[in-house]
């Protein structure tokens, strides 16, 4: 009778981790099943995942804005912080502020080192990609800077301020009701979702032997990072257990294997954060969605491994120099990229052109990028939600943190 008990109280509290688990398997298996099917069939069977996509996606921006606009001592903070630090920087003629730069790196040929060119984001670029509306696609960190600075100025009109703050707060609740509705039927679109990629994809027998040792590496490298050395960081600066910690995340993973998107993730993310995890809201609501768009290891991690494979399929010898210029060039272009499926890819470019190499050799990964987007999304995703909890960590004697819950109230009067 005690099993029993202790079955039913498993499927009470990981039901719903259960079942998303039993659909990315059920996906894959059916996926495999019905490939060679005609191309309606195909449609068809991917529009229930679709959905489940759209449903994400929609939940984002009220989600961010209803947030980030509620008035917070950490914005607050931040805000004065910055007002202390970057004022006097800016005040530094802005002709030091590059958007290219040369730096030198050590050469076994020449004593004086070589000189590489370094193309960063034009400054331009980095204020398109944090003003709201700039961009066609979603921009999420123009969101957040948008909602953030609204938020600021609400918590110092006093009582003014109360009725949109207010409003905010009921914006909120019913977003976290609808995101608790909807997760029931994330089981049901990731079973399509899973198997309509399957469906596309190339033969797997017509890959060669060479881009199954670099998936196996990607994977490995993603596999590492996200269960050894990340745990580790999160327990050197918290001294808690980091693994209970990620057992509160899963249904988050989950659903960044089966949607190859953090910015899709996001909604899940901040629940697990919030609702498992106890994560200060006022943490979780402004990291996730920075996270989100910026904070991309997985990513970083993969288009290193991806340009050192192209090299070797090239048979180009890399040098140590070139080996630091990939790890730099890969970690800022995968801060350019989006929280959306194979942006990694795109941005790729950048990584390749730094050291002399062909971009169009993209076109030898992209066979399995399918699925390696998918594991370098959850690594993602964990780094984002443990950055969260170690900040939430650091931040604890600054801000007198209320606890986080299913309901978010602040009381203002
Ligand atoms: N799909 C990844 C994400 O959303 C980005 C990428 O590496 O393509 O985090």
């Amino acid at each position: 009778k005690g099993d029993l008990r202790t079955v039913k109280n498993f499927f009470k509290r990981n039901g719903l981790l259960t079942l998303s688990v039993i659909s990315v398997i059920t996906g894959c298996t059916l996926g495999f099943m019905l490939r060679g099917s005609q191309m309606s069939t195909q449609i068809y069977f991917s529009f229930p995942g679709e959905l489940l996509m759209r449903m994400l996606k929609m939940l984002i921006l009220p989600l961010i804005t209803s947030r980030n606009m509620v008035p917070s001592n950490l914005i607050e903070a931040t805000f004065q912080q910055y007002k202390t630090d970057l004022i006097p920087i800016l005040k530094v003629p802005t002709k030091t502020i590059q958007p290219n730069f040369v730096y030198v790196i050590p050469d076994d040929n020449d004593p004086k080192g070589r000189m590489v060119y370094l193309e960063l984001t034009p400054p331009p670029d980095v204020i398109y990609k944090t003003s709201p509306g700039s961009s066609q696609q979603m921009n999420v960190l123009g969101i957040v800077i948008f909602s953030a600075t609204m938020g600021l100025l609400l918590g110092r009109m006093g009582e003014r301020g109360v009725p949109l703050i207010n409003v905010c707060q009921c914006i909120n609740e019913c977003v976290m009701k609808i995101i608790n509705a909807a997760v029931w039927y994330f089981p049901f679109g990731i079973i399509f979702l899973v198997a309509g990629k399957i469906l596309d994809m190339q033969d797997p027998s017509t890959l060669g032997k060479k881009l199954g040792w670099y998936g196996v590496t990607v994977l490995t490298g993603l596999f590492v990072h996200g269960l050894v050395l990340l745990p580790l960081f999160y327990f050197l600066l918290t001294r808690k257990n980091p693994f209970s910690y990620i057992r509160g995340l899963l249904q988050a993973l989950v659903i960044a294997l089966a949607t190859s998107s953090s910015s899709a993730t996001l909604p899940i993310t901040m629940k697990c954060l919030l609702e498992n995890c106890h994560v200060d809201r006022q943490i979780a609501r402004f990291v996730l969605p920075v996270g989100a768009t910026i904070n991309m290891d997985g990513t970083a991690l993969y288009e290193a491994v991806a340009a050192i494979f192209i090299a070797q399929v090239n048979d180009y010898e890399l040098d140590f120099g070139q080996l630091v210029t990939i790890s730099i060039t890969a970690t800022a272009a995968s801060i350019g990229a989006a929280g959306i499926p194979q942006a990694g890819l795109v941005t790729m470019v950048i990584v390749l052109t730094s050291v002399g190499l062909p971009p169009d050799d993209i076109t030898l990964i992209v066979a399995i990028d399918w699925i390696l987007d998918r594991f370098r999304t959850m690594i993602n995703v964990l780094g984002d939600a443990l950055a969260a909890g170690i900040i939430a960590h650091l931040c604890r004697k600054d801000f007198p943190l209320s606890t986080a819950g299913k309901h978010e109230r602040i009381c203002l009067t």
